[in-house]
């Protein structure tokens, strides 16, 4: 049975040595994640296959609305992708999302509220 140690790592984004934590490679069946992130950075930049976005506009009534991505283009999302404990959608109000692509077009799923 491997013997997992705490050892140092180096954040992909910002350079800094980190403690990659025996736990944390356990988790990871020992295998290092491509995107090594300091716990810094990993709070500041979405889960890989993920992005974040802010809240363009959402209407309660009908359960939809969008997203203003980085890209400069809106994406769709429905109240069905919201968590269940989201509380008022609001303009600018920060989302992590992942994305789907339907017939209608791409739309966020697994919505999680930031801010
Ligand atoms: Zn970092």
């Amino acid at each position: 049975m491997h013997e997992y140690r705490d050892r140092t790592s180096e954040c992909q984004r910002c350079g800094i040595p980190f403690i990659w934590t025996a736990g944390e490679q356990r988790a990871a069946g020992g295998i290092e994640p491509t995107r090594r992130l300091c716990p810094a950075c990993a709070q500041l930049l979405p889960a890989v296959s993920r992005e974040r976005g802010l809240v363009k506009w959402y209407n309660l009534r009908r359960g939809y609305g969008f997203i203003s991505r980085s890209t400069g283009e809106d994406l769709f999302f429905h109240r069905d992708a919201l968590p269940a404990d989201a509380g008022a959608i609001e303009p600018n109000l920060l989302l992590e999302y992942g994305i789907e692509h339907t017939a209608k077009g791409p739309q966020a799923n697994q919505i999680r509220v930031l801010t």
